[in-house]
């Protein structure tokens, strides 16, 4: 089977477009999606119908998800997110609240050898971001390959025994690891719709598990066009900023 990997899309219509035309259908099986459909973009219900659309074998919620649908309080968000959220939550359709009401926490087992989750397997809100956090996660998955998103910083995490591997994608070219059968790995993809490691364009991954590869790519899109929604919503100008430096 081979997965397009989507995380933290957050609302960014033409972020998440320019990943579906980057990547042709007959490069791709199925769909997973790993949480932050909404918030801090000015398009919750277009990502929101467009990730139902492409009927995903597997999905779990973000946090930003579970604030705006109602099922959790803002009281951990910064003010921006905040503001964001409550915004989000007032513009979301009933039909598409349901949906994000409905979605499971993670993790959630795709197969034998692949599981999701937003933050972490230890806990959906947790974010790992350093060596001890990925021991841990790596420790709590069932399956080798867990997908995971929730930082916005695109990476893959390798154990083979007591060695972890941290393996950052640089240049245009992306990052392509191939799976030993015998190590571990954590993958995040990075986030289609408010990266953060200084590269703003859309960030995704390809994970085929027969051929025992995973590649992460990135894609250029009109940031400008998620700009001008974000400030024509009325939604802070530091998020229409914000994309522009991919932080
Ligand atoms: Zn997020």
């Amino acid at each position: 089977m081979r997965y397009l990997i989507l995380s933290d899309l957050h609302g960014n219509r033409p972020a998440l477009e320019a990943v579906l035309e980057a990547v042709p259908p007959s490069a791709f099986d199925r769909v997973v999606v790993l949480g932050d459909l909404v918030g801090y973009g000015a398009d919750p219900n277009f990502v929101v119908e467009r990730v139902r659309a492409l009927d995903p074998v597997a999905i779990v919620r973000g946090n930003h998800d579970k604030v705006a649908c109602g099922l959790a309080s803002d009281e951990e968000f910064t003010p921006l997110a905040r503001e964001a959220i409550a915004w989000t939550a007032a513009a979301l359709t009933p039909e598409n609240r349901a949906y994000l009401h409905a979605l499971p926490a993670g993790p959630c087992l795709v197969s034998e050898r692949v599981e999701v989750c937003h933050g972490s397997p230890v806990d959906e809100d947790a974010y790992v971001t350093g060596s001890v956090d990925a021991l841990e996660a790596l420790a709590a998955a069932r399956a080798p390959i867990c997908l995971f998103g929730h930082t916005h910083l695109a990476v893959v995490f390798e154990r083979d025994h007591d060695r972890l591997l941290v393996r950052l994608p640089h240049s245009d070219d992306g990052l392509v690891v191939g799976l030993d059968p015998r190590r571990r790995y954590l993958v995040n993809p990075g986030s289609v719709g408010q990266p953060r490691d200084g590269d703003p364009r859309a960030a995704f991954a390809i994970l085929d598990e027969e051929a025992g590869r995973v590649e992460l790519r990135r894609v250029a899109y009109p940031i400008e066009r998620a700009q001008a929604a974000i400030l024509s919503a009325g939604l802070p100008a530091l998020l229409a900023h914000r994309l522009v430096a991919g932080r």
